[in-house]
């Protein structure tokens, strides 16, 4: 690629790319007539395209690029690797030193009650692991009729047939005839969208006792485990009202249920802790984890594996028959260090909690007295703006849904800045290496985007 961006023009580039490519996630016909953007190289914050554009990365990548892009150690510790030890699996009592190491670091990075990993290559897969992993949990417990996995309406678990089941995303579902069976969603904490009725802790507590409901309904003896994202971010940086998780607790600590946090995006810093889960109080059994683990610099994900669910299917005297050619892929487990060692190293996790976190916050949270914006709203370096098309009556939406977002997303990009569309609300997660000054130039990209966006509309 880097070889085809010196020779060819931008335009050759997106003819062969039309002509060959199909994107994830992606209106292939507006993107061929279109043109793909570009991105040619990346630094620090910021990525290129190949007409020399700078673009600030609002989403780190996928929300993924904990440690800023270029990072030079991590590329020297891969290249190390390559050559030392490029591949070996880990099937069949076979190890190499970066499993290791990795596997001894995320025990000690994760809390007290959770001291096993089992590794996979995306946070799809992770999330495959666990809907297999959870079941044979309760038939090792003799509890063979625990099968239902409980997950939330708009949330999302990955693209896999088991990620997109336990997700709640109605389009994804509509392709491939999903969910499979054995799995149940329950509504999402969304006050904003769904909930303006009542205050937002009156509704925090309504949608944590979905799940109570939910368990009384379909039997407790019935159901294995419940899965949500700590804050969900692919539908749309839903960021639960205060009393929520703290309702949740109280349900899952009650019930005999696993409960799994997926910390695919929530991990590794993103809300001022090195775990969602840890940030709201919360106890998971299994966590899936993925993006931030490496930064994006290399795929890997993996499951950290609480000591009971550990104790009761490792010490069973069978194989668990799961595991992945590149489970624990020793190039990825070596990126995975070198990215955790910088995360240590320059305190990021701190940083969202009590530096970069807080002084984006309330420049961010301004941006809601924008005509345009009915709610701005923002935890550790995760945020959002729903946008409205009247202020004075929250409740009303545009009348093509996502129209107004995507036309704001390529204004934003003009504007040199990635934000990302869902539905018509704007969100951010941008790196954690953020500067002071990234952080002023996001937030007046972003108002700039608002002003422009509400000029089009006019
Ligand atoms: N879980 C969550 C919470 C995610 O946000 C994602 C991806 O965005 C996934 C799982 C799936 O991860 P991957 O795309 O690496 O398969």
């Amino acid at each position: 690629m880097t070889a085809h961006s010196n020779i060819y023009p931008t335009k050759a580039l997106q003819e062969i790319d039309a002509a060959h490519h199909w994107h994830p996630f992606s209106d292939m016909k507006s993107l061929n007539e279109e043109g793909s953007r570009i991105v040619t190289s990346a630094d620090g914050v910021w990525i290129s395209d190949s007409d020399g554009k700078k673009i600030l990365d609002g989403m780190a990548g996928l929300w993924c690029v904990q440690v800023g892009h270029g990072r030079k150690e991590i590329a020297d510790a891969v290249n190390r690797q390559m050559n030392e030890l490029a591949y070996y699996n880990t099937f069949f009592k076979t190890t190499h030193p970066p499993a290791i190491a990795l596997s001894e670091k995320l025990a000690k990075l994760a809390p007290d009650h959770i001291n096993t990993v089992f590794y996979c290559s995306s946070g799809s897969e992770a999330n495959d692991t666990v809907f297999r992993m959870v079941r044979t949990y309760w038939d090792k417990m003799c509890k063979p009729d625990k099968k239902v996995i409980i997950g939330r309406w708009n949330g999302y678990h990955g693209s896999t047939l088991a990620g997109t089941s336990l997700g709640g995303m109605k389009a994804m579902h509509a392709q491939g005839d999903l969910p499979v069976s054995g799995v149940h969603h329950i509504d999402q904490p969304y006050w904003f969208g769904e909930g303006q009725d009542m205050s937002p802790e009156e509704f925090g507590v309504l949608a944590a006792r979905k799940l109570e409901e939910a368990i009384d309904e379909i039997g407790e003896d019935k159901i294995a485990a419940f899965i949500a994202e700590p804050i969900q971010g692919a539908g749309g940086v839903i960021i639960p009202p205060a009393t929520y998780w703290p309702e949740m607790r109280r349900i899952l600590e009650e019930r005999d249920i696993l409960f799994v946090s997926d910390e695919v995006i929530c991990g590794f810093g993103r809300l001022g802790e090195w775990f969602g889960s840890t940030h709201f109080g919360v106890k998971p059994d299994l966590m899936p984890i993925a993006k931030g683990l490496t930064s994006g610099y290399l795929p890997m994900g993996g499951v950290l594996v609480s000591d009971r669910v550990a104790d009761g299917l490792m010490n069973s005297g069978d194989d668990f028959n799961h595991g992945y050619t590149y489970s624990g892929h020793p190039v990825c487990a070596t990126a995975a260090l070198a990215n955790l060692e910088i995360i240590e190293r320059e305190g990021l996790v701190d940083r969202v909690k009590n530096d970069i976190g807080p002084y984006l916050q309330e420049r961010w949270l301004r941006l809601g007295d924008h005509p345009l914006v009915g709610e701005a709203r923002m935890t550790g370096l995760m945020g959002a703006l729903e946008l409205v098309p009247d202020k004075t009556d929250l409740k009303k939406t545009f009348p093509d849904t996502g129209t107004v977002g995507t036309i704001c997303r390529d204004i934003s990009f003009q504007n040199s800045m990635v934000m990302r569309a869902v539905r018509d609300s704007m969100i951010i997660s941008p790196p954690l290496v953020l500067s002071h000054e990234e952080a002023d130039f996001l937030v007046k990209s972003a108002e700039k985007t608002l002003n422009d966006t509400f000029q089009t509309l006019k």
